[in-house]
């Protein structure tokens, strides 16, 4: 059976109210309730209930940038698992490379964020991917074991089906360095085939993989169009509603 199509927004630490509110409403409109492919939007913590309120009666699904692995307490900045269901979430982006590069964040705390976030019934959107100089020495199985194995070690076969991952090499990260459509495959393929060896065959081919690092509307369609290609996790582009609605169109929506 074919893979759903999935694209994802993550609008990063930008948008005022206004903006966000602006964009979802476009965003809601240009989707409508159309289920071709899945599509959602991740933006900033504070914008969830007013964004979440100006999706409603469209088919565009909501999803934080981050959750913390607590359920709840002392832990000052923090934001838990439950609040971001309660703000309308669906999804969650974790091990997002701006997070774990600039921000420190370690396997560990990925690994615990995402064994929190589905035990709460969350979808995750499991980002990983490697450096320039990683790939110009060959580790991508080395990245792959130390961001995703680490990552997903424990996990349930019900739960898998609540896991999304992310492709985004490092280097094409708000770069306008689009991995090539051939690029992106490969590691999807190999991303893929390890998942297998690992979990089998049912969990592989229902895993959606997206690939993320300055997807455009002039990339998407040959990118999407790779058999191991599940969609785009956009970030720059998708803060403009034409652009990212050009991205969505291309996943088949
Ligand atoms: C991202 O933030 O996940 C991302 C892929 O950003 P951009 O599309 O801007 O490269």
């Amino acid at each position: 059976m074919a893979r759903k199509k999935f694209v994802a927004g993550n609008w990063k630490m930008n948008t005022t109210l206004a903006e966000a509110k602006a964009l979802a409403t476009a965003l809601a409109q240009g989707v409508g309730t159309s289920t071709a492919a899945d599509v959602a939007v991740c933006p900033p913590y504070p914008w969830l209930v007013p964004v979440h309120e100006a999706l409603k009666g469209s088919s565009v699904g909501l999803g934080a940038q981050d959750v913390s692995h607590e359920p709840k307490g002392a832990f000052t900045g923090e934001v838990s698992t439950a609040m971001i269901k309660e703000a309308g979430c669906k999804y969650v982006v974790l091990g997002h490379s701006e997070r774990r590069h600039i921000l420190g964040e370690s396997d560990v705390e990925v690994h615990l964020k995402l064994h929190t976030a589905v035990e709460a019934g969350l979808y995750v959107i499991l980002c990983m991917g490697e450096t320039l100089v990683e790939r110009e020495k060959g580790l991508a199985e080395r990245v792959f074991q130390r961001q995703v194995y680490s990552a997903v070690a424990g996990i349930t076969d019900e739960q898998w089906s609540r896991i999304i991952i992310a492709y985004e090499p490092v280097w094409a990260i708000g770069t306008g360095k689009t991995a090539t459509p051939d690029q992106a495959q490969n590691a999807h393929y190999f991303i893929r085939t390890k998942i297998r060896s690992l979990h089998g065959e049912k969990i592989a081919n229902a895993l959606p993989i997206l690939y993320g690092g300055s997807v455009t509307a002039d990339t998407a369609a040959g990118l999407f169009s790779q058999p191991d290609v599940d969609g785009g996790l956009v970030g720059g582009a998708s803060l403009k509603a034409d652009q990212f609605l050009a991205i969505v169109k291309a996943a088949g929506n």
